[in-house]
């Protein structure tokens, strides 16, 4: 049963410097995902440490938290059914070599420390990365053509 989930979307400092941000963006909006928060931020190493605490002691860890911060990031959150999952397929898988043309990753990346976009893995690592990107909240609105994508 598909259900109507939110997931953390992030465009890398290397999709913003190679401006790939609205063709990330265009491609969630076309799929019918309704965009609840967007912004462009220049993250800390303490707060990008936050988001990837899962993966301190990685031998790449230190590289992955300097990549992040060298350069502002899109910080997003995309609404719709089974949105995690969803989000990760059009993502691609984490080593772009590995992604399927057609997925993000798959189209415009190569190397997986330069993999250009973030997606939430899990409804509850969504939940988290939501509050800690967007601690202000969300934007509450009605998307008109909620009728046309949802049954
Ligand atoms: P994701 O959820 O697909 O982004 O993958 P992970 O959560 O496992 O890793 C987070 C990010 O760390 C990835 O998107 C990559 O940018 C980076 N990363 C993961 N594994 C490696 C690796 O083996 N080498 C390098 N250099 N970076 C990696
Ligand atoms: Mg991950």
């Amino acid at each position: 049963m598909s259900t109507k989930e939110q997931t953390y979307i992030m465009v890398k400092p290397d999709g913003v410097q190679r401006g790939l941000v609205g063709d990330i963006i265009a491609r969630f909006e076309k799929r019918g995902f309704k965009l609840v928060a967007l912004k462009l931020v220049q993250a800390t190493t303490e707060h990008l440490e936050k988001h990837y605490a899962d993966l301190k002691g990685k031998p790449f860890f230190p590289g992955l938290i300097k990549y992040m911060a060298s350069g502002p990031v899109v910080a997003m959150v995309w609404e719709g059914l089974d949105a995690v999952k969803t989000g990760r397929v059009m993502l691609g898988a984490t080593n772009p070599l590995a992604s399927a043309p057609g997925t993000i990753r798959g189209d415009y990346a190569l190397a997986v420390g330069r993999n250009i976009c973030h997606g939430s893995d899990a409804v509850e690592s969504a939940q988290k990365e939501i509050a800690l990107w967007f601690p202000e909240g969300l934007v509450q609105y009605t998307n008109t053509l909620e009728g046309w994508v949802f049954e």
